[in-house]
């Protein structure tokens, strides 16, 4: 019998990220990372950091980096937060704003962190069944509730919505908080920056890890209305003041003043999604819209699973979610066009 004390730890089912390897050779499309380094600007801050000053604690409002994202987004800065990635983001938004008691909505097909993050923070929710074409209606989301909180892109899908649908929900939940998650917005989607000056309620959250090639650094934002940043700065001075360290706030202000190359990596990845979707559909896959850097298909004659065990023997990482409605799908995250040409002629010697 288990000793009294360990019956009284928390019991919890925790995210399960992609896997992470280091197999040489390996061809890794399963955590919809971005194939290009980031910006040569990143290399030149980081270069000249003075690892003297880490010494001290780092500046705990990130000035730097929130003044290169108040530019950026023609924001005040007193409405830009960030965080150690968007997942830190969006947890202090869930401590933040879902605290009422009352469900939270969000889709059955998401970001499976969501009902972790309810889990962890005890916040009640219900999920609402996208339509068959994994869309999202809106309707659904007409009645009271805790808050609201929707991918845009979702995910694992790549499907995005626009600006009509997104006022549309705003429009119908003006009582509670409503997050759009844009983690995947720079590749197509349509960001819902312009509606932050016209609703107070709309907190947007975003991050360096996918567009701009950092993930390795942990860099997340949100941009809202100054009630909604004030309050997500008091919740995590409550928690940790130093979410954000001095090597992060450099090289994240670095690369949001490269926006050339962010430009040009955005694109490139555009037009491999592009040309590997038609292939794709070539090899008889059915391939989701994607407005993201990956791309959600499912073949009608081969298990995703088996496809899946196929992939990983040849030291090519795509993603399986053993998830009701999705566990025949896989999500493939777009590499480079090499990269790309390697899975696809896996795939069509697997599919004979
Ligand atoms: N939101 C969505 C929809 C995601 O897919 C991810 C990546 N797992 C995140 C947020 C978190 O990204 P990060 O913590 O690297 O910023």
């Amino acid at each position: 019998m288990p000793p009294l004390w360990q019956e009284k730890l928390r019991k919890i089912t925790p995210y399960v990220p992609g896997e992470q390897s280091s197999n040489p050779g390996l061809i890794k499309l399963n955590a919809n990372e971005n194939p290009y380094p980031p910006s040569p600007r990143v290399r030149e801050a980081l270069q000249g950091l003075d690892t003297g000053a880490l010494r001290l604690y780092p500046d705990a409002n990130a000035s730097r980096l929130r003044g290169a994202l108040s530019s950026y987004y023609g924001v005040k800065p007193t409405q830009v937060f960030m965080g150690n990635g968007s997942d830190d983001v969006l947890a202090l938004a869930f401590q933040s704003f879902f605290c009422s008691g009352q469900p939270i909505l969000f889709p059955d097909i998401t970001y499976s962190f969501y009902p972790v993050w309810c889990g962890l923070f005890r916040t009640p929710y219900e999920t609402v069944p996208l339509d068959g074409n994994f869309r999202v209606n809106p309707r659904d989301y007409d009645r009271p509730s805790g808050g609201v909180v929707l991918p845009n892109p979702n995910a694992p899908t790549g499907i995005s919505e626009g600006r009509a649908f997104i006022e549309d929900i705003l429009s119908h939940n003006q009582d509670c908080v409503v997050i759009i998650d844009e983690a995947y917005v720079d590749f197509g989607g349509w960001s819902c920056v312009p509606l932050l000056e016209q609703y107070e309620n709309l907190l947007i959250v975003q991050t360096f890890s996918k567009s701009r090639s950092l993930a390795g650094l942990r860099i997340g934002v949100a941009l809202g209305s100054e009630t909604l940043i004030a309050t997500l700065e008091a919740v995590k001075n409550s928690y940790n003041s130093y979410t954000m360290d001095a090597v992060s706030i450099e090289a994240g202000a670095a690369a949001v003043e490269d926006d050339a190359y962010f430009r040009e990596t955005c694109r490139k990845v555009i037009g491999t999604r592009e040309r590997c979707a038609a292939a794709l559909r070539g090899l008889g896959f059915t391939v989701c819209p994607s407005d993201s850097n990956f791309l959600f298909v499912t073949h009608p004659a081969a298990r995703a699973r088996d496809i899946f065990e196929a992939m990983r023997a040849q030291n090519i990482f795509i993603r399986h979610f053993n998830l009701p409605r999705i566990d025949n799908y896989l999500r493939i995250t777009i590499g480079t066009e090499t990269e790309m040409d390697k899975l696809l002629s896996a795939l069509a010697g697997y599919l004979g």
